[in-house]
């Protein structure tokens, strides 16, 4: 790679984590401050009714009791319940008749409280993202199955029946926080409530954090334990120390977005510069994930509404990462091989 390329590229990860605290900054909704959609939603909540439409779960009585059912259903938790899913209902039904009237008078779609007005099916709220994600479950556990196997089974083992590639351990713990990732990432877009949404960002912040870690200790080929706890205990710290700010002080998306933007550009920096200065047999295959990666993160930026109420930028950005993590595991097993191979010829 010569080193004018490997510049602009660096130049474009750099833009791009630039521009991605731009667009973290800037989330205004302007569905709901639409003064037709809050007068529907209003409406629906005292009648539990839009236009001809009504729907169970706005059914109390004006004094808050709940008119039928056994008492444990009836005061407060389940009235808390009610009324929150009364809410939903009628943002969802609302949104859906606003955007219509919309989409007659040649307007294009806008954001309610901060999301696209995304069409349910069978209530589920974004089924295409859920259906990617589920996917790229089913791919990292095939990666990581194949993995285990490869190096456990077919390539040779030390006499202490462990493993002559020294990342094993920390690729095993990569492919469980990434298959716990985006398990809550399915549970996210299914159904969007605070407890599901947290759940999701701190896996995905968890990930984003191992990995960075995982990038500088192969990058920088840190075989010893002292050395790698001395690296991986401050990033420890600040991801733990995100994550518990995110949950326990304020879900700040903008915060979040600007270190997950740095830590994801790290790494890709990282493995780019590596990749330029290795003679890895494999080092093709990190370029293309890293570029791929970097062209993936511009669907995070340019974020446009879902393609009949179904398809947006967020699920085209997990549809990328199904074959990036395709080819991100074929990496994996080629450098276990690749280090198993040296080692070896090296005690022989
Ligand atoms: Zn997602």
């Amino acid at each position: 790679m010569l080193p004018t390329i490997r510049m602009a590229l660096l130049r474009w990860i750099v833009l791009f984590a630039a521009l991605s605290c731009l667009v973290g900054v800037l989330d205004a909704s302007a569905g709901d401050a639409d003064p037709i959609y809050q007068a529907c939603v209003e409406q629906c909540e005292k009648t539990g009714c839009v236009g001809l439409k009504c729907f169970q779960h706005c059914k109390f009585s004006s004094d808050g009791k709940s008119i039928d059912g056994p008492w444990y259903l009836q005061e407060p938790l389940y009235q808390q319940w009610k009324q929150w899913d009364c809410r939903s209902e009628c943002r969802y039904q609302c949104m859906l008749v606003r955007e219509e009237e919309r989409k007659q008078l040649g307007h294009m779609p806008v954001k309610y409280h901060g999301k696209w007005p995304f069409r349910r099916v069978y209530g589920i709220q974004e089924p295409v993202s859920v259906a990617l994600s589920a996917l790229n479950l089913a791919m990292q556990f095939h990666g990581w199955l194949s993995f285990f196997i490869l190096v456990y089974y077919k390539l040779h083992l030390r006499p202490n029946r462990k493993t002559y590639y020294e990342y094993t351990g920390l690729w095993h713990i990569y492919g469980i926080l990434s298959m716990n990732s985006w398990f809550w990432s399915a549970v996210f877009h299914s159904r969007d409530v605070d407890l599901t949404e947290k759940l999701d960002y701190s896996s995905a912040v968890a990930l984003l954090g191992f990995t960075l870690i995982l990038a500088i200790l192969r990058t920088f080929d840190v075989r010893d334990e002292a050395s790698r706890v001395m690296v991986a205990a401050p990033l420890v710290a600040f991801v733990t120390t995100h994550i518990m700010y995110l949950n326990f002080y304020k879900l700040d998306y903008g915060l979040n977005m600007k270190v997950c933007m740095a830590m994801g550009a790290a790494q890709l920096l990282l493995w780019a510069v590596w990749a330029g200065v290795t003679h890895h047999p494999s080092r093709w295959k990190l370029w293309v994930v890293v570029v791929g990666g970097g062209l993936a993160m511009l669907l995070e930026i340019y974020d446009f509404p879902p393609y009949q109420g179904f398809v947006d930028a967020h699920a085209l950005w997990h549809a990328t990462t199904i074959p990036l993590t395709y080819l991100w595991w074929s990496f994996i097993k080629d450098d276990a091989e690749f280090r198993t191979t040296t080692l070896i010829k090296k005690a022989k």
